[in-house]
């Protein structure tokens, strides 16, 4: 049960950006209350690599790991719930959730990270996560030379084929009906034996969440083992007036995370789209101590 209703910080989601945060601002002696419905975005996956002494840790291992640290700080409050408005007056902010409680802090973190919305293919939830990815610096040391399809069209195309070739020479791009595929970048593609397959995809087939074949609306069937996919559209899942979204639909703050609203702060994937464990963690360190030394000013000039 928490027991304050006025904080020094409201943060926002309990991922790697606002746990981060809520231990370094709860070891400065602030009163902490972390907020998270826990439903981050990466839950379908099995394994996280690339966070140093954590590489290949399960997401509900090291959020486990994460909570277990924080619960030594009796600075820290945690509550599971999903905040649903964020306002302000003057020097306080004022959260309410969706339970109907209502609490005040003196600042703000956003660490909501996205919700993304996979595109219509037939099979596709199966292998999210799984054997299909977003990010080939996340899961691509483990698809090494495998049989890669490649699901992009437009104009990033021929730049993530490029980054996806690093990891492996065997890949096919799926347009997924997309035809205007650039003749500059064909003819690259083609000069490295990657073919670009423009007809819709019908489905994917899977064993047990390992993509096994793409099936095509023109009927062919292509063996392949594992896959990659451009990010799927994503969206910061909690409105605040007045705060716009940037090129990458996060929240626009500056690099520090601070947004136009003096006191509101956003890191992680809900500034930058996808941040990756390790950098949703730092950002949320920086954003901590950056709030601490706000704070501390703050305080000495009232005692004054
Ligand atoms: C399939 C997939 C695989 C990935 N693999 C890797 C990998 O191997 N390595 C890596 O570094 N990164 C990986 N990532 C990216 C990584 O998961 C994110 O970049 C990182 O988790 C962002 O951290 P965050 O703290 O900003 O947000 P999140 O981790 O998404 O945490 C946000 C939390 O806030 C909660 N929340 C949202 N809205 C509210 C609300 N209104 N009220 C209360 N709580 C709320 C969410 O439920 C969630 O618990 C992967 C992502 C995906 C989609």
């Amino acid at each position: 049960m928490v027991q304050e209703s006025m904080f020094d910080v409201i943060i926002v989601g309990g991922g790697p950006g606002g746990m981060s945060a809520a231990m370094v601002l709860g070891r400065a002696l602030r009163t902490v209350l972390l907020i998270d419905e826990g439903e981050p975005r990466h839950a379908v996956t099995k394994a996280s690599h690339g966070y140093l002494t954590r590489d290949g840790i399960e997401p509900d291992t090291f959020r486990t790991i994460a909570q277990q640290e924080l619960q030594q700080y009796p600075t820290i409050q945690r509550l599971g719930d999903t905040v649903r408005a964020v306002g302000w007056e003057k020097s306080y902010f004022s959260i309410v959730t969706a339970s109907g409680a209502r609490w005040w802090s003196r600042r703000v973190i956003i660490a909501t990270g996205m919700k993304e919305t996979l595109p219509s293919i037939k099979g596709l939830k199966d292998v999210y996560g799984i054997s299909v990815f977003p990010c080939p610096y996340c899961d691509g040391f483990e698809r090494k030379g495998k049989s890669l399809a490649l699901f992009v069209s437009g104009e990033k195309l021929l730049s993530f084929t490029k980054l996806l070739y690093n990891w492996s020479r065997d890949v096919i791009v799926f347009t997924n009906g997309y035809s205007e595929v650039p003749v500059a970048a064909q003819k690259e593609c083609e000069e490295r034996g990657i073919r670009i397959v423009t007809s819709p995809v019908k489905a994917l087939l899977s064993h047990r969440g390992v993509l096994t074949t793409v099936v095509t609306h023109n009927g062919e069937h292509i063996a392949r083992n594992a896959g990659f996919i451009d990010h799927p559209p994503a969206y910061v899942p909690l409105y605040i007036p007045g705060i716009t979204h940037n090129k990458r639909h996060g929240l626009e703050g500056d690099h520090h995370g601070e947004t136009k609203v003096k006191g509101l702060y956003v890191i992680g994937d809900a500034k930058n789209a996808f941040t990756g464990l390790i950098g949703a963690a730092a950002e949320g360190y920086e954003a901590g101590v950056e709030i601490n030394h706000s704070l501390v000013e703050e305080d000495w000039d009232r005692r004054n």
